[in-house]
């Protein structure tokens, strides 16, 4: 499972903390520096590390903590409210369009799960009585266009695609006018992703972008790739000002960096979380429920 050694180097910390008594600034700092460690060999970003500690220690040697009659506690404390706050505060909700439908687009990277989570989103949706309609407008991948229809089949949810040889941007505005016409409430739209960034992809996807105005832009990325992630979330958003992040893979031995980098580094929230290939394994995202997995 995630974070696990993240969350065990992170308890060690915490349990000396709590064995002493009063605590002096340098036993705080001891702390930061192990915390600091600790983070950095989790593979989170740098910087967002160094703001973090910067941000902890600031609050954790002023004279309330110091003077606190279980000092080691209330520096974890500030710990778990310092990384909540860095996750993303609070639980952020799908925008959902004044008249329907919904459009979502799907971005990110070839195996990132995107295909995957387009039908666990949809089943998602579906658990709450939502119709939502799924558009296949990857056209590169081999197999791409029936894997969505075969996950659209196992949920009965509908499937529109044109073959692979209609212009994605043309696709998606079909799939649209297809949804409107047939009442669907959320149209969620596949994308082609490559193994890497390249700016044709980024071009196509600015294309459907601005052709169908989609109410949330979802960059689905992979858990596992690191700090990789965090630059693909850099990257798809310096190009298509996503409006949230899908971590996929969570059910992975990740190490925890890119949960823990990606909303501080690109701004965005992080909307749903992989947990599993199967379709239901996909959870939605509270920070703070992500800091107590990851605080232990
Ligand atoms: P796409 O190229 O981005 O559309 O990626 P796919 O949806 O085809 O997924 C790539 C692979 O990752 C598949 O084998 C999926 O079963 C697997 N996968 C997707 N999401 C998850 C997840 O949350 N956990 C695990 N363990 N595997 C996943």
């Amino acid at each position: 499972m995630a974070f696990e050694g993240l969350t065990s180097k992170l308890q060690e910390t915490f349990r000396k903390l709590k064995g002493k008594g009063k605590l002096s600034e340098k036993d705080v700092k001891d702390a930061m520096r192990e915390v600091k460690l600790a983070l950095l060999e989790a593979d989170v970003n740098y910087k967002v590390v160094k703001d973090f500690i910067n941000s902890v220690s600031a609050r954790a040697v002023g004279q309330e903590v110091m003077e606190s009659l279980t000092p080691g506690q209330h520096v974890i404390k500030i710990v778990n409210e310092e990384l909540i706050a860095l996750l993303g505060k609070s639980e952020s909700k799908l925008i959902v369009s004044k008249v329907p439908p919904t459009i979502i687009m799907f971005v990110g990277l070839q195996g990132a799960g995107k295909t995957t989570m387009a039908g666990k989103l949809a089943l998602h949706l579906k658990k709450h009585n939502k119709r939502p309609l799924l558009v296949a407008c990857d056209i590169y991948r081999p197999a791409a266009i029936k894997q969505l229809q075969v996950l659209g089949a196992q949920i009965d949810v509908p499937v529109f695609s044109l073959g692979d040889k209609t212009n994605p941007v043309d696709i998606a505005r079909a799939g649209i006018e297809n949804g409107k016409r047939n009442g669907n409430d959320y149209v969620i739209i596949d994308t082609a992703g490559r193994l890497h960034i390249d700016e044709e992809l980024m071009n196509e996807l600015k294309n459907i972008k601005e052709a169908v105005n989609p109410n949330e832009i979802l960059l689905v990325v992979d858990a596992m790739t690191g700090q990789d992630a965090v630059n693909v979330a850099e990257h798809f958003n310096g190009n298509l000002d996503i409006t949230g992040v899908i971590l996929t893979k969570l059910d992975g031995d990740t190490r925890g960096g890119a949960a823990i980098s990606v909303n501080a580094v690109t701004g965005k929230p992080i909307k749903f979380v992989g947990t599993g290939e199967k379709l239901s394994d996909l959870e939605i995202f509270y920070p703070d429920r992500m800091a107590s997995r990851i605080l232990g």
